[in-house]
């Protein structure tokens, strides 16, 4: 019989036969109540697939212009960066700064971290920094605010269509779809990846 058909409490060592759960599930332990394992709300593909559309529509957010402005004939295209230079520019650096980090450098981390992580997994073992990876993780949940950039977006918008013509753009579009799918992956549970990695490690599918 092979080991992996068993699973310890890691806080009072008791033994048990793992079993499937179906979804919604979880197994605890009947002893002192540990988490044991759940039923995993996205299998493995699934979750690198939303990461993989996560990173594409990432790109287009910044690369594509967020809004087209027209006052009085001068047109002019700004994109996320384009918004976070000129804050910095006119002298308010920390606002700026804020801003990169809660649209750009921790989408970007998060993005990267799923995906060293998931494609580790995929491969059948967990990749060299698998712990650190889930550690930086879970450090940077709380950080996920792109929608408080969307909502700051969407403000401007409205409160510069008095005095010019706002046309929005492929980046605007592009940043709410992001929104959307940076909260499905940071809202992910990550103590479903540590029992994914587990089951990949054991060689049940995952
Ligand atoms: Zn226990």
């Amino acid at each position: 019989m092979s080991l992996d058909r068993w699973v310890v409490c890691e806080q009072c060592d008791s033994v048990y036969t793992r079993r499937p759960l179906r979804p919604g599930e979880v197994a605890d332990c009947a002893r002192c109540g540990h988490h044991l394992y759940r039923h995993h709300r996205f299998d493995l593909e699934r979750l690198l697939a939303l990461t993989l559309a996560t990173a594409i529509v990432f790109v287009m957010a910044n690369v594509y212009p967020v809004v087209a402005l027209n006052a009085q004939g001068a047109y002019n295209a700004a994109t996320i960066w384009g918004a976070v230079i000129a804050t910095w520019e006119s002298g308010v650096a920390p606002v700026a700064f804020i801003s990169a980090l809660l649209v750009f450098f921790f989408p970007l981390s998060q993005i990267c971290l799923f995906a060293y992580v998931l494609l580790g997994l995929r491969r059948g073992r967990r990749p060299a920094e698998f712990r650190q990876a889930m550690h930086a993780l879970s450090l940077m949940q709380p950080w996920s605010m792109a929608e408080v950039f969307m909502l700051g977006i969407l403000v401007a918008i409205v409160k510069l269509h008095g005095v010019m013509t706002v046309i929005p753009g492929i980046g605007l579009w592009s940043f709410a779809i992001l929104t959307l799918l940076l909260a499905a992956l940071t809202s992910y549970d990550l103590q479903d990846l540590w029992d994914i990695a587990e089951d990949v490690e054991a060689g049940r599918p995952a």
